[in-house]
């Protein structure tokens, strides 16, 4: 998997000074390319018998939408405040600086249900676990966490000790 990294665009300060930022929209871009990393994704989901993935806005949503499809299993968003219409349940998780939150519909897994979350890249960790938590708040059983790209540099094994972790590429120094 490690040819993955030749599609993957690395942007140096952004959002901000200091943050390198890895780009999968040139990922996306390229057939090849997206169709190894939904390979390498598609194996573990069904590794994990998953009867439902949760997708971590925005980018997560890409890689869900596509697995979901090639799994034949139920896609569930995870999003930021305000933007699902219905009855919704939210966690609030630390970032760098201030708070952040996640909100996902309140009957969008059932008690359970063992899910595979999936999103772009892990970083610290933060917003997937925010996911874990709405996933167990409804009943379900996170068994897997998957991502193309995880930055092994920064301390998301910790913060997400005890969950089956998964990535394709991953990145030791910035
Ligand atoms: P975290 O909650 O710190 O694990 O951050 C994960 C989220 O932020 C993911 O949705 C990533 O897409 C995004 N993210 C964090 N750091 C980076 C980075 N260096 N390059 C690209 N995306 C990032």
């Amino acid at each position: 998997m490690e040819q993955l990294k030749k599609y993957i665009r690395s942007v140096p300060d952004f959002p901000k000074p200091g943050i390198n930022f890895y780009d999968v929209t040139t990922l996306f871009q390229n057939p090849v390319g997206f169709n190894l990393a939904l390979d390498g994704m598609e194996e573990y989901v069904r590794s994990r018998k998953a009867d439902k993935i949760v997708a971590i806005e925005a980018r997560g949503f890409i890689l869900g939408a596509a697995l979901a499809d090639r799994l034949n299993i139920g896609l569930v968003p995870a999003r930021k405040p305000g933007k699902l219409p219905w009855r919704t349940i939210t966690e609030e998780y630390s970032l760098e600086y201030g708070t952040d939150r996640l909100q996902m519909h309140a009957d969008a897994v059932q008690p359970g249900e063992r899910v595979v979350i999936v999103d772009d890249l892990i970083a610290t960790g933060g917003t997937l676990g925010a996911a874990c938590k709405l996933v167990e708040q409804l009943g379900g059983k996170v068994v897997g966490i998957s991502s193309v790209i995880g930055l092994n540099f920064l301390p998301y094994r910790q913060r997400l000790a005890g969950y089956d972790l998964h990535h394709l590429i991953a990145y030791d120094s910035e």
